[in-house]
């Protein structure tokens, strides 16, 4: 899906306010790492696989093996105690089969937390001064009815494809917040195009459940000023400030009430805000929620956003919304650099779930129609490490997860419903998970070799796959980091 004319036009006018100050950012600063030399030859360093488990209580150690990672040595790498680091992630869209799962195990908010453990680990050996910023693709609301955009878009959809599709307004339980903190999430975003799904109400009270559990929230906010405002992390010499904001793909509905909750949109205000943002920061990030589902290349409205949120003082911009992996690039705009993500697909999500090893035939709806549930590219993600130290260049590095559930074991009666989901780091050389002792041995092997088919798809789709497979010692591009890699664009 494209950005509509309404945001082409928004997007022309940010870029024209963009080219009139490329005069004043000539000498902006420019904080993003330049490539660094690295050593190109391969060097297979990913761990060793632990030993087989018996079928018939693959839960049970599966659990096991859980707890036993949640608790496995500190990880290396720990950064310098004066940089200030910020971790982004993805979409986090609760789907029904996660609520399920939750409810059934008598704990969901434990349950969901558990699910994002094996990454959450990674960014805790950052230690609490992290600040983790997750993209909550839904309200965590009432449940009010479903609005009739969507069914005017399931019928669009079903005259064009012929298939009935209704996308359903989303909508989360607050037990999800009470798993973020648990895990060590500090804020939300919330500027992106379900965060209205239950209404303006329905937002308002999203951000009191956030509020109420010291989640901070950004791109959203009681008033267009408090939504629009960047958030600012770290000491000076190393403060960075964080802007998120969504490009519209549609008009509001009209049935929205006013004077209650705000969204960040881009609009023609959108490069001054970054570019006061630059002037009291030392970096600045702008996350950028788009509707552009399942493409794996940027749009030339979201590169042309792009470019010139760089030339006005953004450091690094990071994309969701398309659901798969698209191109790192670094960016030269206005005399400045930049580095663009130009999506870094799914954190928490149970799309493609109906994509599994020896499916990848499956009928899909329509030609061209996005089909997110036979898209195995849906379980991939990038979730950004950014680390600032006074004096130094911006370091961005990225690691690679997989949305990982144990639905293809219940179908072969293997395993029992309800389903078990968790967010994997992976490993970007060699087999990519650590899952062989939770997994019984049929079909493992083939459950492997399929998510390491994706992963790689994954990382050249990201155009950082040069980067992955080269030897991870002190300043190449990878870091490892017990079990999985950050990676950095050459
Ligand atoms: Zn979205």
């Amino acid at each position: 899906m494209n950005v509509s004319a309404v945001s082409r036009s928004r997007v022309a006018a940010v870029v024209l306010a963009a080219l009139a100050s490329v005069v004043l950012l000539a000498a902006a600063r420019s904080h993003v790492q330049t490539a660094a030399p690295t050593s190109p030859a391969a060097s297979r360093d990913a761990p060793a696989a632990p030993s087989v488990a018996p079928a018939e209580s693959a839960r049970a150690e599966r659990a096991r093996a859980e707890s036993a990672r949640a608790e496995s040595a500190p990880l290396e790498g720990a950064p310098r105690a004066t940089a200030t680091v910020i971790w982004l992630t993805g979409d986090v869209l609760l789907d029904p089969a996660f609520r399920r799962s939750g409810a059934a195990s008598g704990d969901p908010a434990e349950a969901y937390a558990s699910m994002i453990a094996p990454v959450a680990k990674h960014w805790r050996a950052d230690g609490d001064d992290a600040t983790v910023i997750a993209n909550l693709e839904s309200p965590v609301a009432t449940l009010r009815r479903e609005p009739d955009a969507y069914l005017e878009q399931a019928e669009e959809i079903f005259e064009r494809t012929g298939h009935r599709r209704i996308p359903s307004p989303l909508n989360a339980p607050q037990s999800l917040l009470d798993a973020l903190t648990r895990s060590g999430v500090d804020a939300v975003s919330l500027a992106n195009n379900h965060a209205l799904d239950q209404d303006r109400a329905g937002l308002a009270e999203t951000l009191d459940a956030a509020q109420a559990r010291g989640l901070a929230t950004l791109g959203a906010g009681r008033s267009d000023a408090d939504a629009r405002a960047p958030r600012f992390y770290g000491p000076a010499g190393a403060r960075i400030a964080v802007l998120a904001t969504f490009v519209r793909d549609r008009a509001e509905p009209p049935w929205l009430s006013a004077n209650e909750a705000r969204l960040s949109v881009v609009d023609a205000r959108t490069i001054d805000e970054v570019r006061r943002a630059a002037e009291t920061s030392d970096a600045v990030i702008v996350a950028v929620h788009v509707v552009a589902e399942l493409l794996a290349r940027p749009t030339p409205g979201t590169r042309e956003l792009t470019a010139s949120l760089i030339a006005a003082g953004a450091d690094l911009v990071v994309v969701h919304g398309p659901h798969v992996v698209a191109p790192v690039e670094r960016i030269e705009s206005g005399g400045r650099r930049g580095i663009a993500a130009f999506s870094i697909g799914n954190f928490v999500s149970d799309m493609g779930k109906e994509a599994r090893p020896g499916r990848e035939d499956a009928p899909r709806f329509g030609d061209d129609a996005a089909d997110k549930w036979h898209d195995p590219r849906t379980r991939s993600g990038l979730v950004v490490r950014v680390a600032l130290t006074p004096g130094s260049a911006l370091d961005v590095a990225f690691l690679p997860t997989w949305m990982h559930s144990d639905r293809w074991l219940i179908d072969q009666g293997l395993a029992q419903p309800p389903i078990t989901f968790s967010v994997e780091p992976l490993a970007a050389c060699g087999p990519p998970l650590q899952l062989r002792a939770a997994w019984p041995p049929e079909g493992y092997d083939a459950m492997e070799s399929w998510v390491a088919r994706h992963r790689d798809a994954a990382l050249a789709a990201a155009r950082i796959t040069s980067a992955a497979c080269a030897r991870c010692t002190e300043g190449a591009p990878c870091r490892w980091r017990g079990d999985a890699h950050l990676l950095r664009l050459q």
